[in-house]
């Protein structure tokens, strides 16, 4: 018996009982509200839900009716949030991201034990639904090793290739790459290797990395996305350049990197790496490019939450030059495009009825989105 089985299936004893799955329910109608679908806003729309789906929207009229009608006036409808970066364990911090409107959360990073036990939540009301990487790509004494966890590690245990089959065979939604040369790193001919089995098995491959050098060496691989931005240095015109012309999309955890400096500051350190000025330059080249920003934060590290952190990570991307509207699709149709999501982050007819309403209009100012006066998770409220 592995050691985590029995773990395993005294979590499922305990949790299994409590979920609440989400039951169909009367048709709601969300009356002359203002819509952002992922995409593209349009104002004064009559939004339907019925057993757990949007069923209908429609420009608003007053003939329409429902069972239950909610007063979409001067208020705004999101799809459900999507954080594109998280470290999750516990069912707990599923339901804090859910609280905040946090519908999808992407592991980079965890144990392969972890997948059954948090994807059984995926049809419960009050909690986000769960992808994974399982753990990530990396080597003995690589980053990613030390958490005191159960890591395989390439080319001790495995190979490159069996590396990421073991990944697919054990649930993984996508591959995470760990390239961090502060320690012991994966090279790159072993990353070609992960990225070519990722690919023949239908899967994305992503990275984590720190530096530079490296986001524009593995901007001619065949990666489909970068997981942290680099913050070793400033980056010229060419640079970005040959970046974009990689073409992978950017989760560039802007949060994580502010408070590893707001850290330093309280210490009296100075951090050997871009001040939080030049970072935002850095994602504001980015999005210039037209690289596609997808937003992530990175918890728990640096004690970031699994919620409402995501609406500050939002907001961040404003300061770094995108429009609000750019911003919130970062969370939701940037996020859905990048990782291949067929219904999450989107509100669409004949799509799961995952929303969250927001008195005001985050549109005109970001900061309205932290406003949350109700979020429905398959049509159910979520509390
Ligand atoms: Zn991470």
């Amino acid at each position: 018996m592995k050691p985590y089985s029995l773990h395993s299936i005294l979590f499922f004893l305990l949790f299994v009982p409590l979920l609440s799955i989400a039951q169909s329910s009367d048709p709601i109608l969300i009356q002359a509200v203002r819509l952002f679908d992922g995409e593209s806003v349009k104002d004064n729309m009559d939004v339907f839900f019925e057993n757990g789906k949007v069923v209908r929207i429609v420009p608003h009229s007053p003939e329409h009716k429902a069972n239950q009608v909610i007063d979409g006036r001067g208020k705004t409808l999101i799809p459900g949030l999507i954080n594109a970066h998280v470290h999750i364990w516990f069912p707990m911090h599923l339901q804090e991201a859910a609280r905040a409107g946090v519908l999808t959360v992407m592991d980079m990073h965890s144990s392969s034990y972890s997948i059954p036990i948090l994807k059984a939540f995926q049809d419960s009301t009050h909690y986000a639904s769960y992808l994974s990487a399982g753990p990530g790509a990396t080597v003995p004494g690589g980053h990613g090793t030390q958490f005191g966890m159960p890591t395989p590690t390439i080319d001790s245990t495995k190979s490159a290739k069996s590396f990421t089959l073991d990944r697919v065979e054990g649930g993984s939604d996508y591959i995470k790459i760990l390239r961090e040369p502060s320690r012991p790193t994966i090279n790159f001919s072993q990353i070609d290797t992960v990225i070519a089995t990722a690919h023949e098995n239908d899967k994305l491959a992503v990275a984590h990395i720190s530096r530079k050098k490296d986001a524009i060496q593995l901007a001619s691989s065949d990666l489909d996305g970068f997981v942290h931005i680099w913050f070793d240095q400033v980056s010229t015109a060419e640079e970005i350049d040959t970046i974009a012309k990689g073409e992978q999309f950017m989760v560039p955890t802007i949060i994580t990197n502010k408070r590893v400096l707001d850290y330093f500051k309280t210490q009296g350190r100075t951090a050997s790496s871009l001040n939080f000025e030049e970072l935002k330059a850095e994602v504001q080249k980015l999005h210039e490019a037209g690289i596609t920003l997808v937003a992530g934060t990175d918890p728990p590290n640096f004690n970031i939450n699994y919620g409402t952190d995501l609406l500050t990570e939002i907001e961040l991307f404003v300061e770094c030059g995108l429009s609000p509207l750019e911003a919130l699709r970062t969370a939701t149709g940037n996020a859905a495009k990048s990782f291949r999501l067929k219904e999450a982050g989107r509100l669409k007819e004949k799509g799961p009825a995952n929303a969250v309403l927001i008195q005001g209009n985050p549109l005109e100012d970001i900061k309205a989105i932290r406003n949350i006066e109700k979020v429905w998770k398959n049509g159910q409220l979520v509390k």
